[in-house]
């Protein structure tokens, strides 16, 4: 199976090393790793855990809580999209789940990238949370046939979903869906199409059931598998191969 949101340059791994966490989640069936840009400043942690580990991709982008008041630089990110290791662009989207970051930089940067990967021919990673219309009215704007992505750790209704797969867009199941209060997500994730969906851990958040409460690591990817699997009524070894091949059609510059 296919990690396909990973910060495994932020992971809080105590006494542990990278290699460790990496080597677990191998020994747990995980053959590739998409490790996500949040910021423009350290967009280079990500790039550099892809430099150091053949089976670790990148991406860069401005996560939207992770603003300051100026736009990003769009060369700067042309430039750092240009890496060998550099699969998408993103995190971007809107989070309007706190009041305080301003939707105005968010929405702008959002387009932003959403035209530069349109440029580069790159997918995009969305996060979206509380902002189902603005970030639908943005995609059908911005986005083509061509120049789609991936909703990334899913959590909106079945309209939403359903809107964005109109559009050719994929949808990626994190271990939220392993949560007792979470059933309208496990009916989201039974309905998308076999070939449209992902799966992740968001790790270092998110830590699916039975790991609630620790810090989560891509180890724990077979959670979210098998939680999704059932939902489906399919083997998660079956699951494992169409995420991973809906990964590769999503991110082909990824080397797997
Ligand atoms: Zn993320």
């Amino acid at each position: 199976m296919i990690d396909s949101h990973c910060h495994l340059d932020r992971l809080e791994l105590g006494e542990g090393s990278l290699d460790d966490s990496l080597y677990q989640a191998r020994a747990a069936g995980v053959r590739h790793f998409l490790c996500i840009g949040v910021n423009l400043d350290t967009a280079m942690d990500p790039i550099a855990v892809a430099e150091q580990h053949p089976d670790v991709s990148a991406s860069v982008g401005v996560h939207p809580l992770y603003h300051t008041d100026q736009l990003p630089d769009p060369n700067k990110i042309r430039e750092l999209a240009a890496h060998p290791k550099v699969v998408a662009l993103g995190e971007t989207g809107l989070d309007y789940f706190k009041q305080d970051n301003d939707p105005t930089i968010q929405k702008a940067a959002f387009e932003m990238h959403l035209d530069l990967a349109k440029e580069l021919s790159l997918p995009t990673i969305v996060h979206t949370r509380g902002a189902v219309e603005d970030t639908l009215a943005i995609m059908r704007e911005r986005a083509c046939a061509d120049a789609v992505g991936v909703l990334h750790c899913f959590t909106e209704a079945w309209h939403m979903a359903e809107a964005a797969l109109d559009m050719g867009w994929y949808i990626s199941i994190s271990g939220i869906v392993t949560f007792r209060n979470a059933q309208a997500l496990r009916d989201v994730a039974a309905r998308v199409p076999t070939d449209r969906l992902l799966i992740e851990t968001d790790s270092p958040w998110l830590a699916p059931v039975p790991h609630r409460g620790q810090s989560n690591e891509p180890k724990y990817l077979p959670a979210v598998l098998d939680c999704v699997a059932q939902q489906r009524g399919v083997l998660p070894g079956e699951l494992a191969q169409q995420t991973s091949s809906n990964f590769a059609r999503l991110f082909p510059q990824a080397q797997l």
